[in-house]
């Protein structure tokens, strides 16, 4: 891994040994040459491992013996510029503490600088344009060390020793803060800006931030008037916004924080955690409404350390932000500085920026924790584009994933670099920045694909956007089935550790799939390996009116269930009350004649359907928004004996007596919390059946959970532990996100494998 102050550290080893000798870098590894007494040099080889630097990662060693040369000293020798070039780019980091103390201490030359960083610490992935990782192939290419930063530089003995975005006040990137309004007038330079910045924030400001990875928008998370603003501006009713909060005591104010979810906060990567927000959590009631988890962040860079603390001498300041990501719902993230004027202006009040180019736009990841350990929600920033290792090698492939929460996936020989979030390919912007990064993937690990996969669903933009590309490059498409690459994207990850090449019984559920019959998939239960599949069982079809309405309005996944069901459309019932007479009866004809229906087994709406029947929001805003409303009352509630589908012999999985003991408990009045935690107990207790069933006529002992509906960790939970009282081995997604974030690693699996 190159960036990572790796031949520093060889250097201090060699030399500490009195051993002579050189280490350099290669485009797909690091080659030292040490010669000395024979006991030295296996003393070298040793804590060559045991030592390593925080943030190295050793994939292999080779050991070549060579004759004596007889020289003399140790030194760093040029980079060589190699044909491939597959050595791994690292992920962002967060600062480290060094150099936050640099920051904090008004004595240091760095002092109140936003773009401290050392070679255990900083920006990486979103800065480097090509591969050696040297300071020119990097967006600091442009900024010319000033004699101080030149002489840590060049000091082996320093911790800034080849830290290629190495950088200081007199040399490096500096802040202008810049009006967007009348009211606000001038810009300000340095740390003018910042202080000025904390200032519009504190009078209740909204702020477009300029990070390493793209643009946020900031305000006071505490007040609620703020980020209504905010939420109308940015033309988001709902969903939640991600705090910024400056340390975890702070944290633990707003939402509970276990050990798991503490040493989340912390990773280097500094993701966004979900955790359960308080009930008197002291902050805005409207920053994640009607949601019982709140996404939590710890600064990431000094920048965003800096905002939120006192200045020097007191002044304004809020010590907890809102921080979402720098763009229209729905579009990518902004990185350019005359872009985001042109695209924020209208949303912020002032703009934070900097004069260093964001080279690859990098979303903030998102991670819940299960079982003791992340779970991905969205990979992105401090984890792209660090590499799954794959057990199996697979030919040079480029997968282009789904069309909502897309990556793409570049994979080659032991290696699948998975992108960083790029969003949902509804529109031009975001197509384009998944065209960008595909180009930059390419050229960074210099691969040229062999083979394109895609999702077999024919209306989706990847699909077309990956059989055009197949066909510029002459080389052939595969079209892999949305679940069997859910599926296989669980498999590609379990490297190592348990060894899983498959078949596993996959339990894919999720919103949405295109499957071979044409009908919906999304209650899925497969044999699957990275070759093949097969579906062993499925919910039953229900016909569901097509079109967006059905996803953004649960009531009407109920009203089809219960249609589906034979149950009446009694007007006690929420989503039936929620139903205009005049779309009740669109919707009967629609049913009763199947036009404009598509038969769908997808566990989403199913979720959909009970939280109506539960009195959860008819209508939502975001996707999944309904089953995270009904997961969070089932855990306000606690575990319940649950209703009971209805699994016959020919593997359909019937929901029907499922939605007529939910519709009776909400009759009777049974509470919201109580038919939630009924339903989660049900869903888990058929996942066991049929898992026990599948594997009878099997003989497979491995179950897979995967597809956006584990996103839900009470689901998921009392899944594993059923399964695993039933004698499976469960396996869960650690990697890449059960979503459709995670498809395409999948799809590169198994249109790469032999
Ligand atoms: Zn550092
Ligand atoms: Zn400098
Ligand atoms: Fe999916």
């Amino acid at each position: 891994m190159q960036g990572v102050g790796f031949r520093p550290f060889v250097h201090g080893l060699a030399t500490g040994l009195g051993l002579a000798g050189f280490v350099r870098n290669d485009s797909d590894s690091v080659f030292v040459e040490v010669e000395g007494a024979i006991d030295r040099v296996a003393k070298f080889s040793e804590r060559l491992l045991s030592d390593l630097p925080p943030l190295a990662i050793v994939e292999s060693v080779e050991i070549i013996d060579l004759a004596v040369s007889d020289d003399h000293g140790f030194v760093i020798v040029e980079s060589r510029r190699g044909a491939t070039a597959s050595t791994l780019v690292p992920a962002d980091v967060a600062t480290c503490d060094d150099c936050l103390a640099e920051v904090g201490d008004p004595d240091d030359r760095r002092y109140r600088y936003p773009f401290t960083n050392c070679t255990n610490c900083g920006p990486r992935f979103t800065i480097i344009t090509g591969l050696p990782y040297d300071r020119p192939a990097t967006t600091m290419a442009g900024f010319t060390m000033c004699p101080a930063c030149d002489r840590e530089y060049h000091d082996p003995t320093n911790r800034r020793f080849h830290a290629q975005p190495n950088a200081c006040p007199e040399c490096g990137p500096c802040l202008t803060l810049v009006s967007t309004t009348t009211s606000m007038n001038g810009s300000h330079m340095g740390d003018a800006a910042l202080l000025r910045a904390q200032q519009i924030l504190a009078a209740g400001g909204i702020v477009a931030v300029k990070g390493v990875g793209g643009f946020h928008l900031a305000c006071d998370a505490r007040d609620p008037d703020t980020v209504r603003r905010l939420r109308s501006r940015k033309g988001r009713a709902d969903k939640p916004f991600a705090l910024l909060a400056p340390d975890v005591a702070s944290v633990e104010q707003i939402a509970r924080v276990g050990p798991a979810e503490n040493a989340a906060l912390h990773s280097r990567a500094r993701p966004i955690v979900l955790l359960t927000r308080l009930t008197n959590a002291a902050v805005a009631h409207n920053v994640a409404p009607r949601s019982s988890l709140v996404g939590v962040m710890l600064p990431s860079t000094p920048l965003h350390q800096l905002l939120l603390h006192a200045p020097p001498g007191g002044g304004p300041f809020c010590d907890l932000l809102v921080m979402t990501s720098g763009n229209l719902t729905d579009e990518p993230i902004a990185v350019d500085n005359d872009e985001a004027l042109e695209r924020l202006g209208a949303l912020a009040d002032a703009m934070l920026l900097h004069d260093r180019a964001v080279h690859l736009p990098c979303d903030d990841s998102v991670v819940r924790c299960f079982r003791g350990a992340e779970l991905p929600i969205r990979r992105s920033r401090g984890y792209a584009p660090l590499p799954v290792r794959l057990d199996a090698p697979v030919r040079p492939v480029l997968a282009v994933g789904g069309e909502v929460k897309a990556t793409f996936s570049l994979a080659n020989g032991h290696h699948a670099w998975v992108s960083q979030h790029v969003g949902d390919m509804g529109n031009l912007e975001t197509i384009q920045a998944f065209e960008r990064s595909v180009q930059r993937f390419r050229n960074v690990y210099a691969t040229s694909p062999e083979v394109v996969a895609c999702d077999a669903h024919p209306g989706y933009y990847s699909a077309r956007w990956a059989a055009a590309e197949a066909a510029r490059l002459g080389v052939p498409l595969v079209r892999v089935q949305h679940h069997h690459a859910h599926v296989a994207s669980l498999l590609a990850e379990q490297t190592g550790a348990t060894g899983v090449t498959g078949p596993i019984i996959g339990i894919a559920f999720d919103g949405t799939g295109y499957g071979p019959d044409g009908a919906i998939w999304g209650g899925e239960v497969l044999v699957a390996d990275l070759a093949t599949f097969r579906r062993a069982a499925h919910l039953r079809y229900v016909p569901l009116p097509g079109g967006d309405a059905t996803i953004t309005r649960p009531y009407r996944a109920a009203l089809a269930h219960l249609h589906a069901a034979g149950i009446a459309w009694d007007d006690r019932l929420a989503p039936v009350a929620a139903c205009s007479a005049v779309e009740r009866a669109v919707l009967l004809r629609q049913f009763s004649t199947g036009f404009g229906c598509v038969a769908s087994s997808s566990m989403g709406r199913l979720f959909d359907a009970v939280a109506a029947l539960a009195g959860c929001s008819p209508v939502v805003t975001y996707e999944a928004q309904a089953a995270m409303e009904l997961e969070a009352l089932a855990t306000a509630h606690g575990p319940e004996d649950g209703y009971r589908f209805d699994t016959g012999p020919d593997g359909i999985i019937d929901a029907a007596p499922v939605l007529a003991a939910a519709a009776a408990d909400a009759i009777a009045g049974i509470s919201a919390g109580r038919i939630a935690a009924r339903f989660h107990d049900a869903v888990a207790e058929m996942i066991a059946g049929v898992a026990s069933d599948v594997g009878a006529k099997t003989g497979l002992t491995t179950v897979g959970l995967t597809g956006g509906v584990f996103q839900n960790v009470v689901l998921s939970e009392l899944a594993a532990a059923r399964l695993e009282e039933a004698g499976f081995t469960v396996l869960v997604h650690r990697k890449v996100p059960p979503n459709d974030g995670g498809l395409s690693l999948g799809q590169a699996v198994i249109a790469g494998r032999g």
